[in-house]
């Protein structure tokens, strides 16, 4: 099937070819037909398979006739995180490069001034979180009346994120007649739920089945003894990794985001970080360093990293092991996109085998592994130390670190130039060392802190926070010691000369 099959118009066709796209992905051929008829579309697929231009490429062939009036949006795409919605705001530059269409974008962490003039102006595509868009509707700046189309993407993140309340209220403020086109990589009971209740009569779009993994991407488990070791079993990984170009960095917090980001750079790594507590601004920077190349790892957070488009990236590494299994497709679909080849990388410890096997029978395969099992490993390389696994004090890690590497080990292959470094991302890491000292899986005001935590739910928070509250003896680490074990201080051993009481002393 070519693109002059599909029905797009011959602007949208021209901007297709000017990408040096010659054949539609399978979502594209089968959604774009049946959208440009103005029918509801279900479409499930994994990120990579190129589902913003099944639906930005119709949208603007229908755009052509009409006109967007002040205040009054004609169509309206909802996208869980600032990144996204500014990479389909990119889809609509590269695409709609031949129309003169108004396009806006509502999302937090930017000033409401500017965000208002483009609504004033009259926008024909107005992309959104759900967040800002209420908060704009609620302020009486925007009116949702005129909605022809509503895009609804990455509805099972947004169901992740707990916006499918703002959802369901957002699908009750556009007029019932509009065009609904509603893309998820999985179909959990919840989001099957609000297709039922806002799609009139959709085509289902299928792609591949739901949470399965590319073949383009090669799955790989390494073990770690522990939280305490997983840093240097990454290092070891980045150094002897094969055709390695870039790689994104998955963590379950934002915290340890935080953390690992500062441990790479200390260890001379070029790398950069992205997580829910950076303002806007250090979220564009960082993202915009690794996709110029500027630096070849990005530390990232899931809810940061969701449904990225980064081209080319070669490795993908799991630090942590993804407690929600669907997480684990949408991580390593980062790489692998667009049939080129891919890999990806998780470190496992014992604690996480519950989630390997989740995982494993999600994607219906097992992954292999490679280097040493558990029972090989050897003994623990950094003390377990609980202002070490916070990483307060990275810099003796450091040091053991580069006394134990052989000195025929060739250097990280991502070395960049001291500027770089300093232009590391994380801009704001202050707030992360803040939550550092708070004791361990409980911080300050007694509540778990999971990464963003105020969009996961409590299911997702529970297990993160009972790991990190085991003790952290291993079998071969012998009976615990109680008090000072067999060894008592010489000075505890002296006699004490008591100076009798003064009368009146107590
Ligand atoms: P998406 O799933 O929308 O994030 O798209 C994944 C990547 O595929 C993006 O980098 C697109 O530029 C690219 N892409 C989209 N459609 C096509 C196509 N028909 N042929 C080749 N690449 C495409």
């Amino acid at each position: 099937m070519t693109f002059e099959e599909l029905g797009l118009s011959q602007k949208v066709l021209q901007a297709v070819q000017a990408s040096g796209y010659t054949t539609p992905t399978p979502i594209q051929a089968q959604a774009i037909p049946p959208a440009l008829q103005g029918r509801d579309i279900l479409g499930i697929a994994q990120t990579g398979t190129g589902k913003t231009a099944a639906f930005t490429l119709p949208m603007l062939s229908r755009l052509e006739s009409g006109r967007a009036r002040a205040r009054v949006p004609r169509t309206l795409i909802l996208e869980p995180t600032r990144e996204l919605a500014a990479q389909v705001e990119e889809s609509f530059a590269k695409y709609g490069k031949n129309h003169r269409l108004n396009v806006a974008l509502l999302i937090g962490g930017v000033s409401f001034g500017d965000q208002e003039t483009k609504i004033m102006r009259g926008a024909d595509v107005l992309i959104a979180t759900p967040g800002r868009l209420l908060d704009f509707f609620d302020r009486g700046k925007l009116l949702l009346t005129g909605i022809e189309i509503l895009v609804i993407d990455e509805a099972d993140r947004m169901l992740d994120m707990g916006f499918i309340p703002d959802i369901e209220r957002v699908c009750k403020l556009v007029p019932f007649t509009r065009q609904t086109l509603f893309f998820s990589a999985t179909m959990p009971p919840e989001i099957t739920r609000l297709t039922e209740a806002f799609l009139h009569n959709p085509i289902r779009c299928e792609v591949s089945r739901a949470a399965t993994t590319a073949v383009t991407i090669r799955q790989i488990l390494v073990a770690s003894r522990g939280h305490a070791d997983k840093r240097e079993t990454l290092r070891n990984l980045i150094r002897s990794a094969e055709n390695f170009k870039n790689a994104i960095i998955f963590c379950n917090r934002k915290r340890d985001v935080a953390i690992l980001h500062r441990s790479l750079v200390k260890h001379g790594f070029s790398a950069g970080a992205l997580h829910g507590d950076m303002d806007q601004l250090a979220r564009m920077a960082s993202l915009d360093a690794f996709k110029n190349g500027d630096v070849s790892l990005i530390v990232c957070s899931d809810v940061a990293a969701r449904g990225l488009d980064i081209p080319d990236v070669s490795h993908v590494f799991n630090f942590d092991v993804p407690t929600h299994s669907e997480d684990y497709v949408h991580r390593i679909g980062r790489t692998g996109r667009a049939g080129r080849s891919g890999v990806a990388l998780t470190i496992v410890t014992e604690d996480d085998m519950k989630y390997v096997d989740q995982i494993q029978s999600l994607i219906g395969k097992a992954i292999d592994w490679e280097g040493p099992g558990f029972d090989a490993l050897p003994p623990p390389m950094e003390t377990s130390r609980p202002q070490e696994r916070r990483g307060e004090r990275p810099d003796r890690g450091q040091r053991r670190d580069r006394g134990r590497r052989p000195s025929g080990e060739r250097e990280p292959p991502i070395r960049r130039p001291a500027a770089s470094e300093r232009e590391a991302p994380i801009r704001r890491p202050a707030a992360a060392e803040r939550e550092a000292p708070v004791s361990i899986g409980r911080p300050r005001g007694g509540r778990p802190r999971p990464e963003e935590e105020s969009f996961r739910s409590p299911a997702c928070a529970a297990p993160t926070e009972r790991r990190e509250r085991r003790p952290r003896h291993h079998e071969d680490d012998g009976p615990p010691v109680v008090g000072l074990g067999d060894h008592v201080p010489s000075f505890l051993l002296r006699p004490v000369a008591l100076k009798p009481a003064k009368v009146g002393e107590e």
